[in-house]
Formats: structure tokens, sequence, C-alpha cells
């Protein structure tokens, strides 16, 4: 879609743009706006927000698509703080589709109106009604409601004065996505006739646009600049796996990525929990969060992701509507995505605000060649690469592990023992011991490899219909899919001589046997090795201690 708009306003605003940096001074706002933006930190406007502002002062209805974190909620929330009237009446009224989106929503407009003495109310189910009704009443400006519990209070009768003269869909999609088009509708009737309405949305599926002919006045379509090169700052990534090594490779995938904070995208509930489950077992602490969870339970798997205390959550599509952590890093697909507009949604949930994300999709031939979302998306739109061993992973570790040494400040106890230590024993010996231990702690798991090798994964993309040729729209820097697979990964193995090789080489016979294998396998060596002595065991007598193991 093209910039559809020809307004002169907005096409006043694009060519400064070239020229010069736009600052919120030039979008038509008045002083008291403007502090709160600066005691926000806001600097420059984003794109979205320097197209929309200026044309939703103005009162025109407006239909914006920008990819999530554009900065869409200020887009709207600062020119409606600046239309405020004051004149003792809901004036305007956000919808947005879930309860957490309602907070981010009402937190926004809170500190943005703060110097215009906004009040702010949340229209939110699970919440006493009356409790929001005496605030309505009691003379809000703003409303911020998802549509069921809303359309039960308009029901009801409940508010005295109810005539928003602007109704902003915030994630137009995911309501409609929701099932919640009848209910908007029927919100729509209570609102004047004469009222500016505003979408927003991260995509433009049909039914937006049926929705705004029906109900908006002559709409004016916004872009933001970067929705053609829609989530530039997230590198996407594929993984092609076998079958049954799904969930190995998104263990090894999570112990190569290291991620900060991560989404693990799965297709069903009981996937969520599944998944959640034997990841866990494995060393990796993790959460599942549930459409039907209750919201205390959802509130804590979001609290511990918050803080950090769990990096990684499984979720679904619907359970991870309005899940705002900026600072995930990365994404996982561990299913595919129903199509394109939901990977847009599911990717959309790192590189946020500027940051660097990592989309990470794991799929198996099976799912190339069937899903509705890889005919949409062949492989050639990926940048495909091959899941490191178990082996190279080792040897990340171990170059860690040696920085890690190289930057500890030595503590007054080590001096104290190495010169105990010294006068009897093999310090050579010694050294490797400790250093075996220390390596052991961060053992990788499961087969040495897995997924398609460079040659499997080049042969799939060679067969037509996986080629995208024909389909491929050529993206570049990205598009040389399958043969980007063949470069050895950068990440792995860093300077480490043993770096580059084994990527093809090892992969070949070890794959088809590896693939069934699970951790099961390779659990015998683990195990074996007597890897995770607990610390109880003196180090100091370092006797009777298995060989270090050979990595096998
Ligand atoms: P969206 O609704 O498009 O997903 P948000 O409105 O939630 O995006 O904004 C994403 C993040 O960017 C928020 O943390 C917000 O505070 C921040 N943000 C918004 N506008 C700006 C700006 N002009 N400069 C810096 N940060 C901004
Ligand atoms: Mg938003």
């Amino acid at each position: 879609m093209a910039d559809v708009d020809n307004n002169e306003n907005t096409k006043t605003v694009d060519d400064t743009k070239k020229d010069k940096v736009i600052k919120f001074s030039d979008l038509g706002l008045g002083t008291e706006v403007l502090k709160a933006v600066t005691s926000s930190g806001y600097e420059t406007p984003t794109d979205i927000q320097a197209q929309a502002i200026p044309a939703l002062l103005r009162g025109e209805d407006l239909l914006g698509q920008a990819q999530t974190g554009s900065g869409k909620t200020a887009a709207f929330a600062l020119p409606a703080i600046q239309n405020l009237k004051f004149d003792k009446t809901v004036e305007v009224l956000v919808l947005t589709p879930t309860r957490e989106l309602t907070q981010q929503v009402v937190d926004e407009f809170t500190r943005l109106g703060k110097f215009k003495d906004t009040k702010v109310v949340t229209v939110v189910g699970g919440q006493p009604a009356y409790r929001q009704i005496e605030l309505v009443n009691r003379g809000a400006q703003v409303v911020v409601a998802t549509p069921g519990r809303l359309l039960d209070h308009l029901r009801s009768k409940k508010f005295k004065r109810f005539s928003p003269s602007l109704v902003i869909l915030d994630e137009a999609d995911e309501m409609l996505d929701m099932g919640f088009i009848e209910d908007i509708k029927k919100i729509f009737s209570y609102t004047p006739d004469d009222r500016q309405t505003v979408m927003f949305s991260a995509t433009m599926p049909k039914a937006i646009r049926k929705l705004a002919e029906e109900e908006m006045n002559n709409p004016k379509t916004i872009m933001a600049k970067n929705s053609g090169e829609r989530h530039k700052d997230i590198e996407q990534i594929l993984y092609i796996v076998n079958r049954k090594e799904r969930l190995d490779a998104l263990v090894r995938l999570i112990s190569s990525e290291d991620p900060e904070k991560a989404l693990v995208f799965c297709r069903t509930r009981r996937d969520t929990d599944d998944v959640c489950i034997a990841i866990t077992k494995r060393g990796i602490r993790a959460r599942a969060i549930h459409g039907d969870m209750n919201q205390s339970a959802r509130d804590q798997a979001m609290r511990e992701i918050k803080q950090g205390t769990t990096k990684i959550l499984v979720a679904t599509d619907v359970a991870s509507r309005g899940i705002d952590i900026s600072e995930l890093s990365h994404v996982f697909n561990y299913h595919a995505p129903d199509n394109k507009e939901r990977y847009t949604h599911r990717i959309g949930r790192t590189g946020r605000a500027g940051k660097k994300g990592k989309a990470i999709s794991i799929a198996t031939p099976e799912d190339i060649r069937q899903h509705y979302f890889y005919k949409q998306q062949p492989m050639d739109k990926f940048k495909v690469e091959v899941i490191p061993s178990r082996t190279e992973l080792k040897d990340k570790y171990q170059d860690k592990l040696i920085e890690k040494v190289n930057n500890i400040e030595i503590a007054p106890e080590a001096k104290e023992f190495f010169s105990q230590l010294s006068s009897e024993s093999n310090i050579e010996e010694f050294f490797c011991r400790m250093f075996t231990c220390l390596q052991k702690s961060e053992s990788v798991k499961g087969p040495n490899k897995i997924g398609l090798s460079i040659e499997e994964i080049k042969s799939l993309a060679s067969r037509p219909q996986f080629s995208g040729s024909g389909r491929s729209g050529g993206r570049g820097g990205r598009g040389r899919g399958a043969s980007a697979g063949g470069r050895p990964r950068r990440g792995a193995g860093g300077g480490r001589s043993s770096g580059g090789e084994r990527r093809s080489t090892s992969s070949g016979g070890g794959r088809s046997s590896g693939g069934e294998r699970r951790s099961s396998g390779s659990g015998g060596g683990r195990n074996a090795s007597g890897g995770r002595r607990p610390g109880g065991s003196s180090p100091k007598r370092s006797s009777g201690g298995s060989r270090p193991q050979s990595s096998h």
C-alpha cells in the first residue's frame, strides 16, 4: 500500500521531513503538552507521530498503519489531549483489545496529559463496575476501554454524560481478530455522528478497510515511513529441522542465543504447557501464559518476565496480546503463525523502539511445503541458518568462560587457598580439573547435530516449490535465502580456530540418527561425566574425580 494520502498539510510535513528533522514543536501542539513530551524524554517524533498529529489536530478521520513500537499511542494521545475542551463530558474514547493494552494507553494519556489535568478512566472487565461508573461520572475527559465491558455500561445507561467527539480504535486488527466487531459497531451507535474517528493498526486486512468505510468519514490513510521496510531492526532467521527435532532445536537455540528476554510462540494452549514443561526440565526457566489463566496468574508471569526472574515466556497468539516488554530480545516461532499478519504481530514484540531484535522461526520441511504461512512467506524471505551443534556451542561457552575468568576479580581467599595448595599438589592437574568443573556447569544438552545441514537446506531450496523463484520479490539483503545458510554463522565459535569448519562436515552423518535421539541419548554422556556435582564436595582434594570427559 502506498501513501494514499493526498492531503496538503501532510504533504508539507513530509516535505519538511526531507529537509530537516521534525520537532514536536513543529506539529501544532501547545506548551503544556510539549512540556509533558519533554518530561517523558521524547526528543523527536516518530514518523507516525509526525504524520498523525497535525491531521488529528485538524479533526480529520485517520486510518494509520505502523508497526508495533512505533509510538502510536502518543500519536493519538497528544492531539487528543491538545484538543480537549473540558466541557464536562467524556470527550475521548479509546478502545483497545486487552486489559494490558488499556493500561498502557491509560499510562501514556496520564503522563502526557498531566500538565492539562487530564482525567483518564479505565473501563475493563474483571474489576468492579460501580467504581468505573463513579469515576467516569465524576468528570473524566478520557475513557480507555475494552469493548465488552464498555458496552455493558453503555447499555445500562449509567454514564451521566458520554458524547466522545473523538473515538480511537487502537490495535484495530487485533480487536477484529478477537471477534469484537459487533460490539464495536454497537459502541459507535452510542457516540455522536459527527465524531472524529481514528483507527490504528499494525496490519490492514480487508475487515479493517471495510469497517473504516462504514464508520469513518472520508478517512485519510497514513503509513509509517518504515512500514515498507518493516521490522528493519529485527533479524529474521529460519532454522529447518526434522519433525522430531523441534524441541531440541528450541532448547539449543535458546542456549546459543542466550536471550535477555524471549517470547516463544506455540500453536495451542496445550503446546505452551508442554513446551514450557519440557524446556524447564532441560534447565531453562520458563513460564507459560494462557488465554484462560486467571488475571493474577497472568500478572504474576508478566511480573516475573519484567523483573527478569524468568527469561522465557511461552505463549499462544491470543495470550500474547497486550504483552509489552520493551526489552524483549528474541521472539521464537516454535510453531508457524497462521498467516503473515500474525507473524508481523509476533515479531513486532521484539526490536521495539529502535532496539535490535531477533525473530527466530523453527520449521520442518513439511511446514515449508504445506503451511499457509510459508506459502505467503517462502524460505527465501528469511536468512536460513544451521543450528549450532553441541560441539560448536561448547566452544562458544568455552570462549565465554575464558573471558569471564580473565575478567573476574581475584578473591582474597583464592590466594590463600593457592598458597596452601601449591606445596602439596600437582598444579597443572588441579587447574585442569577446576576448568572442567566450571565448564560442566554450563553443559550443553541434546544431540550434537540438530536440524538440516547446509547441503540439505540448499537442496530443499533448489526445489522449485521452495525456491520462491517466481514469487520472490527479491527483498534486498535478506533475499539470498538458503544460500545465506551456507555462510558460517558469525556468532558461533567466535575467533576460535575450531569455529568454522564443522558446520557442513559434521552434519551429514549425524543428522538422521541424531534427530530421533533427543536428549536421552546424549544424556548418558552428561551424567557419566558427573557434570553436576553439587558444590558441597571440596575442591581441595581433587581426588577420585573421573577423568575430564572428552566431548562426544
Ligand atoms: P505502538 O503503540 O506503536 O506499539 P507505543 O506507543 O507503545 O508503540 O510506543 C512504544 C515505546 O516507544 C513506548 O515505550 C513509548 O514510550 C516510546 N515512544 C513513543 N514515542 C516516542 C518518541 N517520540 N521518542 C522516544 N520514545 C517514544
Ligand atoms: Mg500500541
